[in-house]
């Protein structure tokens, strides 16, 4: 049964009834301690309006489309209006940003509605993005512009239909107010649309969320977070007695390596660079959180990031995420300790990330080959041979992989640079204008790779005979995605938002709702990258101003 109107949403606020809230209420900035969360309620907005939403999450939540298109859903997902059932507050967490212990954050300008009892019968936080100060917003202004909310939007929305672990977004609202905002912090600031996102997710908890009360020494409030972290979303750990203890804990963290480690690999997988890795932009449920100054992969450059404030240590570039896991990790093990009693069986967590990430990268490039699995030395020399050409060559990763499922390879003798170079070709930059073009070593060197691709799929068990291609292109489809948020497609959406044209923002939601299916009459969104987008603002630089 669909609901029709909001008032009819069931919320189980479980982690505001069950863990120690901030006596104060007033809303000004201040250290909260003893505390896991304070109460702000949303400000409300001038004149707000529905931008877009997501109807796979809609569903999820059990809200009909005539509920979705009440001017109460508006009115409710950009702060203005608060439910019954709803108790809304902000969480109050710290975090490591750039490698620096950077004390209490919290949650700046994230407003926790309630938890919803969603169609799986399991609570969902409804928490926008945007909707106002909190005790948590520092110096800030707890407001979010357009071009930030519509990125975080059709990007988390995105990745849960490539398969990667994210939050979700329900809605994206314009708030009808202005926000003003120095993009790239260098004394231009502009006023821009306003802007709310309601996120949606199991647990916004954070690695930062433990942190901060093992940084004070408070073991009480570190306890009862992590229990309850356990209890609702962790609860195949709990053993039957229903104690939770240091082998709970224990086991309870490798778990969140291990969920650390697949991320890690999903993300090398499509190509995604987060941008901002701070303990406190980690998720406990391993879900890809926090969208800002975040990238898509376009040449393939493992020293690419997006975020033009880590342009100088380039922290966060995406060749560097695995280890960054594994730093923020060894943060949160820290924070944990106390619990577990014992650096043993944290460090053999830390560790099992190493060897499940490792596994894991290996068993990803397979599939993207096509190949069952990487056998030796020589396979693993074959994909890192294929990498070493795309970094030798402005090579778009998304286009290459997709294209390479496309060139015929079986029982194929000598190769014809026309036919077999057909994949490198289409993800080449060089055939635009001002674009360097490949060398004619580069192209040899690809054909050799080719050659040596051919051979080794010739051995793959069920790659030959009839079919064998057919066979290929349908397994390396289902890992290889036709359509990413590529960097300048996002911007060029953005940019017709801001004019109030909302047109391209609905077709990326609608195209990235199938990500690796071929999309007839789509194929500009699949697209390389124009070269007029190369050094845009927005299309390859962004900053954390949002
Ligand atoms: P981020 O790097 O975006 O994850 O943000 C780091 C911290 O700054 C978090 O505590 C955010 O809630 C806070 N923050 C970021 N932007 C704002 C803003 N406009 N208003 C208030 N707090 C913010
Ligand atoms: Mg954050």
């Amino acid at each position: 049964m669909l609901i029709d109107d909001l008032a009819e949403l069931r919320f189980d606020n479980r982690f505001s009834d069950s863990l120690p809230a901030d006596p104060q209420r007033m809303n000004l900035t201040r250290p909260v301690e003893g505390a896991s969360f304070s109460w702000v309620r949303p400000k409300g907005m001038a004149a707000p309006k529905l931008v877009a939403h997501s109807a796979e999450v809609a569903a999820l939540l059990g809200l009909s489309d005539k509920a979705v298109a009440s001017a109460r859903f508006t009115a409710v997902f950009a702060g203005s209006e608060v439910l019954p059932g709803m108790a809304p507050f902000a969480m109050c967490y710290g975090g490591h940003q750039f490698g620096h212990w950077a004390g209490q954050l919290g949650d700046g300008r994230a407003i926790n509605l309630g938890q919803a009892i969603a169609t799986d019968g399991k609570p969902w936080y409804l928490q926008l993005k945007g909707a106002g100060p909190t005790p948590y917003s520092r110096t800030a202004d707890g407001l979010a512009v357009l071009r930030s909310s519509v990125r975080e939007f059709l990007c988390s929305e995105a990745m849960f239909h490539l398969g990667v672990p994210t939050t979700r977004a329900l809605s994206l609202v314009t708030t009808g107010e202005e926000v003003m905002r120095d993009m790239f912090y260098d004394g231009n600031p502009q006023w821009e649309k306003g802007a709310v996102v309601c996120r949606v997710s199991r647990s916004f908890t954070r690695f930062g969320s433990f942190e901060l009360p093992a940084s004070r020494g408070d073991n009480e409030l570190l306890k009862k977070l992590a229990d309850h972290t356990i209890t609702e979303c962790f609860a195949e750990l709990v053993p039957a007695s229903g104690v939770i203890d240091a082998g709970v804990y224990a086991a309870w963290f490798a778990e969140v390596a291990n969920r650390t480690a697949d991320l890690m690999v999903h993300w090398g997988r499509v190509g995604f660079v987060h941008g901002v890795m701070n303990t406190d932009n980690m998720s406990i449920l391993g879900e890809t959180i926090d969208y800002g100054p975040y990238g898509w992969l376009e040449d393939y450059d493992p020293d690419w990031t997006p975020n033009t404030t880590d342009a100088g240590g380039r922290r966060y570039a995406f060749g560097k995420q695995s280890q960054i896991g594994i730093w923020n990790l060894v943060r949160l093990a820290h924070a944990l300790h106390p619990l577990v009693g014992d650096t043993a069986p944290l460090q053999a967590a830390i560790d099992g990330y190493g060897a499940r990430y490792s596994a894991g990268w290996r068993a990803m490039m397979a599939t993207k080959l096509g190949l069952e699995e990487l056998r030796d030395d020589a396979d693993l020399e074959l994909v890192q041979d294929l990498l070493r050409l795309m970094s030798g060559h402005e090579t778009d990763m998304t286009l290459l992989f997709r294209e390479l499922a496309r060139v015929p390879l079986a029982e194929v003798a000598t190769l014809d640079p026309l036919v077999h170079l057909a994949a490198f070709e289409a993800a080449w930059h060089g055939t635009e204008e001002g674009a360097e073009e490949p060398t004619d070593e580069h192209r040899a060197a690809c054909l050799a790779w080719m050659q040596r691709y051919a051979a080794r799929l010739a051995t793959e068990p069920d790659l030959s005979g009839e079919g064998a291609d057919l066979r290929r292109r349908a397994r390396m489809d289902a890992v290889n995605p036709r359509f990413v948020l590529r960097n300048y497609l996002a911007q060029v959406a953005i940019d017709a938002a801001d004019e109030g044209d909302n047109s391209k923002v609905l077709e990326l939601l609608d195209t990235l709702r199938r990500p690796y299916d071929e999309q007839p009459g789509r194929e500009h969104l699949a697209q390389r990258r124009p070269e007029w987008a190369r050094s845009r603002p927005g299309c390859s630089m962004l900053s954390c101003s949002s």
